[in-house]
């Protein structure tokens, strides 16, 4: 029996890779394909990106009134099929569907709320100090936008990037993760139906590196919008200094949250327990480190202990499934890599550790917890990704600070306290672009997201991830004497 197809989005039309190539979709519960997507290749790109720039100066000359409304009636179309979009994501993805829905939710609200925010890019009048002379700023969408997502929150990410661009008046080439592809061909059907005209967004499905190349190096692009690896952020950024293309990078995090003895410990373990096993680890902002003062560390770990052996894995599609699979074999082998790192080094494992045998098929890992750990254990150095939980301790709050800063990363950080000293000096001292105080989830559509160090440039969601997609043009006036 054939497998549904979906196929790529080009100038307004639905259509088929030029090459006729085709690539499946797999279920990481069952290892087995489920649907079909076309897969594009450099010139399917190029035609995309020549769309997108001739789409342009028709919708940037649209007020941002006539614009909202159709991205509003996106948003509202994403409500609509959420249920639907929800089953899509947890079947590409692995994650339950009830978290899938509200990412499906939250990508609607992004939409409304960056149609809304579009309406606010002002500009400035400027004080003058040479006599005669008026000065004022006006704001130009910066031109055709790639935007390129990964695979671990498919849909929610690449809205965005697509949402601020098209409300301020650029146009899109969007590149899905090419294992998750069917979240934002779900986007696209409902851009389609909201009234898009032709070639204002285009989607393109295909080899990363080709259709990445042809993104980067296109002068028709002029501002590409990434969330990915560090690795492959590194690489777009030498890419991208070919043409001095704008860029906005979210990458790699590896985040600290740090308990201080006057948190209750069993109230913590088990918010953190929750926040380290969601989508098993594989959050851009999931806690990766665990640091514990000394005085509440044994109960902490007790209770965090009990409770992950507690979570119920299964398919994200049953009822009462905490843990779906991990997204890929590949990423399977990585945590139980560095889990043998960890346990080598002497650390001591104290929950899970491998991959679960309740399974016939499918990525099911055991939630795991690994105490004792020596300072060099690469779980603590490198980014993680994983459903792999390091407890450690501390008792000195600039010995934690120092620890929490140690790495290249700098997306989240959370720290527990009561004490509002202790909460300013961590917030003032931690090098993170988002901090939970008392707060396991530090998101929202109207705040800045984004990460200091090697987590990335630039922030998205909030006013600043609308001015990413605007540049600033002063205007001077000389008035007749
Ligand atoms: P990835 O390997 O960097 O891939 C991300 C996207 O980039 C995918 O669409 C991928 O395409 C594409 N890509 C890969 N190589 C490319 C190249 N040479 N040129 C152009 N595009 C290329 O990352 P991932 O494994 O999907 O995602 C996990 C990473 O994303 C983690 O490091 C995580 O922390 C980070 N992340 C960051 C944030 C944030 O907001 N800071 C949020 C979520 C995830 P293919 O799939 O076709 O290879």
């Amino acid at each position: 029996m054939s497998l549904p197809y979906r196929q790529l989005y080009i100038d307004g039309k639905w259509c088929d890779a030029a090459s006729g190539k085709r690539h499946a979709v797999v279920n990481p519960a069952t290892e087995e394909a489920f649907a079909e997507v076309a897969f594009g290749n450099a010139s399917d790109c190029r035609r995309a990106i020549e769309a997108a720039s001739k789409a342009m100066p028709a919708w940037m000359k649209l007020t941002a009134w006539d614009r909202a409304k159709i991205l509003k009636k996106t948003a509202e179309l994403i409500r609509e099929r959420a249920d639907k979009f929800a089953r899509d994501m947890t079947m590409e993805q692995g994650k339950p569907v009830a978290e899938a829905k509200m990412e499906v939710l939250q990508s609607a609200d992004t939409f409304e709320w960056f149609a809304e925010e579009a309406k606010r890019a002002y500009g400035q009048v400027i004080p003058n100090s040479v006599p005669g002379k008026r000065h004022l700023t006006i704001k130009h969408p910066v031109g055709v936008v790639g935007t390129i997502g990964p695979w671990n929150f498919p849909m929610s990410l690449q809205c965005r990037k697509i949402a601020p661009a098209l409300a301020v008046g650029c146009t899109v080439v969007a590149k899905p993760a090419s294992q998750t592809p069917l979240s934002v061909v779900n986007i696209f059907d409902c851009l389609v139906d909201a009234g898009l005209p032709a070639g204002v967004a285009n989607l393109i499905i295909g080899p990363s590196s080709e259709i990445g190349d042809e993104i980067m190096t296109n002068d028709l692009v002029k501002k590409v919008s990434f969330t990915g690896s560090t690795e492959v952020g590194k690489h777009l950024m030498r890419q991208a200094a070919g043409q001095v293309k704008r860029l906005s990078l979210e990458l790699g995090g590896h985040a600290p949250l740090i308990v201080f003895p006057d948190a209750d410990p069993e109230v913590v373990a088990k918010a953190a327990v929750m926040g380290k096993f969601r989508n098993n680890g594989q959050v851009c902002i999931s806690p990766s480190r665990f640091f514990v003062h000394a005085d509440i560390h044994k109960k902490f770990t007790e209770v965090a202990v009990e409770e992950a052996k507690k979570l119920k894995l299964g398919n994200g599609l049953d009822d009462g499934t905490q843990i779906g699979p991990m997204f890929e074999k590949k990423a399977m082998e990585n945590t139980l890599g560095l889990i043998a790192d960890a346990t080598g080094k002497g650390a001591k494992l104290l929950s899970g550790g491998k991959r679960s045998t309740q399974f016939p098929k499918g990525y099911f890992f055991e939630p795991t917890i690994l105490g004792n750990l020596s300072a060099d254990a690469r779980v603590l150095t490198e980014e993680p990704f994983a459903p792999v939980m390091p407890i450690l301790d501390f008792t000195k709050l600039d010995d934690v600070i120092a620890a929490a800063n140690s790495t290249k990363y700098g997306l989240a950080a959370y720290v527990f306290t009561n004490d509002i000293t202790v909460a300013f000096k961590m917030a003032e001292g931690l090098e993170a672009g988002m901090i939970g105080i008392n707060d396991p989830v530090p998101v929202g559509v109207q705040c800045p997201f984004g990460g200091m160090k090697e987590s990335g440039l630039g922030r998205e969601l909030s006013h600043e991830g609308l001015e990413a997609y605007l540049e600033t043009k002063h205007i001077s006036f000389k008035l007749r004497d």
